[in-house]
This record gives C-alpha cells, structure tokens and sequence, in this order.
C-alpha cells in the first residue's frame, strides 16, 4: 500500500509518495505558484525519472492534488497502476495546540480544532487546512491522517511550557511554550532507541535539529520535558533569518526607537535576523562558512554566536536530566558539518564530550561520532519527516 505525505503552503504543495511495509519513497514533488497569474510549476523526480519546473494546470489547491495524483498514475513518471493504492493522506499540520498530542484521523470535529488553533499559527494552519480539503475532493472515501508538528512536546511539565505572565494570559489566550519540528525531534529518538536497541521509553537524549530553522529537545524516558521554541518558532537558538532568545523588552524597545509597527518588528525578528542579519551575508549555513574562511569578521563573529547559542541549551538539558543516553545532531546543518558540530561540542567542555575517532566525518548518514572515551555519546541521525508522518497514518489506519 501507499500513503501520500502532504505539506501544504498556501500557494504550494510538497508531497511525497512513501510504499508499506518497505517504507519507501517512491516518488517527491512539490507544486509551486498555485493560484498565481504567473501559472503553477510541478517538479517530479520518481526514482531515475522526473521534471523540473513544468507548467502545470493548479488554479487552487485541488487542482494541484489532481495533477500530482495523475503524474502519479500516468505517463513517464507513473508509480501507480490506479490511484485506488494511494490507502491514505498524512499531513504535516504545524499547530495542534493543547488539543492534539498524537496523530488523528481527520474528521468534521478534528478539522474544527485545527481552526480553532490558526490564531497561534496564522500563516501555516490555514494552508494546512486548504491541502486536506483538497486531498479530501480530489480522491473522496480515502482517509486522511493530521500528523502536528507541536504534538511531541504536549508532553512537557508545567514547569516547562508556562511564561511566568499573569495567568489569564494562558486560561484565556492560550500563550504558553508549544515548539516545533516535533515530528524530526520523535523520529530521531525512535530511530535512536532503535539503533542501540533500548526500549523508547527508557532512552534519554538531547536532540538537535539544526537547519534554516533550528531547535532542540530534552527528551526524558521517550518523551519530551523541554523545547528551545516557544509559543512560536522565533524563541530559541539563532537560525537562519530568525534571532533565536533576546531580552524581550527589546520589541517594545526596537518599536518606539524606530517607529515601527507590530509587524514590522515581527519581520525583523523573523525575517532580516539571525545569520542573515548579523552577518549581512545571507542566511545559508553554507554562505556563513565561507565567508568566515575568507576573513568576514561579522561572518564568523556570527558563527560563535550561533554556535554558543546552541551549546548553552544543550548544557542546560543535559545537567537536567539524571542520565543521559546520546546528543543527537539532526537536519542540514547537524546532520551534513562536522566542522560546525565541533564548534558546537566546544562551548560544551564541562560535559566531557568528546568528538572524533574515526567516526568523526560523518555526513548525512547515521552515525557515533564521539571518540571512544567521550563521556556523551554524540551521534547523527538523519531526520526523516515525511516517513515520520507516513509511518503515523499507517499505525492509525491499521487501527
Ligand atoms: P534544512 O532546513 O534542514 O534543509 O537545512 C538547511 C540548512 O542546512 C542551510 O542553512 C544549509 O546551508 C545547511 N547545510 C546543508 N548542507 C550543509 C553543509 N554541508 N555544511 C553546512 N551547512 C549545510
């Protein structure tokens, strides 16, 4: 059987086609510029076949799914002999709020909790909305799973997710730490507790997910007790465009010193920070890199920064935890820069880690990497969100 993973923006749809019980992707695409007087572009690869950037007919979402289902099923690229083995839809939904702490088949009330979520994620539940709708008239009688990207983390302690704000604030509007990238965070410890062969619930690791946008974990006994991102995905290290934790007196600052508005400053917080903003270069680990090495002061002045933001939650999950199985690097940069990673693992020193060996040079693969006489073992592990999603609309619809 299969089961279709949909990541839906509001004017694009990323979509992969995963096989059971190989657990396979047999096919990735993603439909950009839906809705757009431009005209819609498909790019396909499914195995050695595929296209780039073709004109495609998606004047909405519905559209697209269409398109995507009949490249699927006819054609250079066809998988499918029909679209009847498409068993199930698993969508990436970034905000179940305190109503969803697990995988859940999408029903009428179901859809009514995710709206009632959308204020704390204005720009991403509501797209995520307009995919299942779309899944749901282009292929009807054919379930359809909301996998949360918050859901990982409904398993932290009050003491964890509160804001020490007047209560109402969380009774009333729900403000409280949520965080993100829950799906690679729980598929990197399962994956682990699978790789030494331990119960889930008995492993406790540090997980880091280091991409454009970066967070960690504290996971205790398999679940989550803490989280770098908060009520949204600005909180934490420094990222990409995003500046990560400051002093947060500096909004209000920011906005009466420069007269800006509301969302002007969210932009600047999310937007034109982090990487990109200090260093002026770009926003790409990769840019940062070389301009450091070419002598870019703010360049590598940025990369210490970054590196020490990181290093600081990592030494404060692990002193929290009574004992500690694995750190665990994930996503581009984690999984692809030794060389970052050893920055990382030396603003660590008091914790005895150790990187190195042979084992040191992995590269998008799993792997130790921490010497033999390191006191934490430090390892890699590739994330893999789409087979995450997958594999939780396959348990459900076993069910
Ligand atoms: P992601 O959001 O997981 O796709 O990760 C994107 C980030 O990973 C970008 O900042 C890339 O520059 C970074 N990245 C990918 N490959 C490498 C690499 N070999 N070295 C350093 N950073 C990398």
């Amino acid at each position: 059987m299969y089961i279709m993973v949909i990541n839906c923006g509001s004017s694009s749809l990323k979509f992969q086609l995963i096989s059971f019980p190989e657990e396979k992707a047999v096919a990735k695409g993603l439909i950009e510029r839906i809705g757009q007087d431009s005209g819609a572009q498909f790019t396909l690869t499914a195995g050695d076949k595929g296209f780039k950037k073709q004109p495609v007919d998606a004047s909405n979402h519905t559209k697209a799914v269409t398109a995507a289902l009949n490249a699927l099923t006819s054609g250079e690229c066809a998988v499918l002999e029909s679209k009847n083995e498409i068993k199930g839809f698993g969508h990436r939904v970034v905000h179940g709020g305190e109503k969803f702490c697990a995988p859940v088949i999408i029903d009428d009330e179901v859809i009514k909790g995710i709206e009632e979520c959308n204020e704390l994620a204005p720009l991403h539940n509501p797209a995520n909305l307009i995919g299942i709708e779309a899944c749901m008239k282009a292929l009807p009688g054919v379930p359809n799973v909301a996998v949360f990207d918050t859901a990982f983390h409904q398993t932290m302690p009050p003491k964890a997710f509160h804001y020490a704000l007047p209560y109402e604030l969380y009774e009333k509007d729900h403000i409280r730490r949520y965080g993100f990238h829950g799906t690679s965070h729980k598929y990197v410890t399962k994956t682990f507790a699978e790789l030494i062969n331990k119960p889930l619930d008995e492993v406790n690791v540090v997980t880091v997910h280091l991409g454009n946008g970066s967070s960690l974990a504290c996971v205790k006994d398999g679940k989550c007790v803490d989280t770098s991102m908060g009520l949204t995905p600005l909180a934490g290290v420094i990222m990409g465009t995003r500046c990560g934790d400051i002093d947060p007196a500096l909004v209000v600052y920011i906005m009466k010193k420069k007269g800006m508005s509301p969302d002007e400053v969210d932009t600047l917080m999310n937007k034109k920070s982090g990487l990109l903003g200090f260093s002026g270069v770009g926003s790409d680990m990769r840019d940062i890199e070389a301009a450091a090495k070419e002598n870019n002061e703010r360049a590598a002045l940025v990369l210490e920064m970054w590196a020490y933001s990181i290093a600081k939650y990592i030494n404060a999950y692990v002193g929290t935890l009574p004992k500690i199985d694995a750190v665990i690097f994930t996503a581009g940069i984690g999984e692809n820069s030794p060389g970052l990673r050893k920055i990382i693992c030396e603003n660590c020193a008091g914790m005895g880690i150790e990187l190195g060996g042979n084992n040191d040079n992995v590269r998008g693969e799993t792997g130790c990497v921490s010497a033999d006489n390191s006191r934490i073992p430090v390892y890699v592990i590739p994330t893999n969100e789409e087979l995450q999603i997958a594999q939780g609309t396959s348990a459900l619809l076993k069910q």
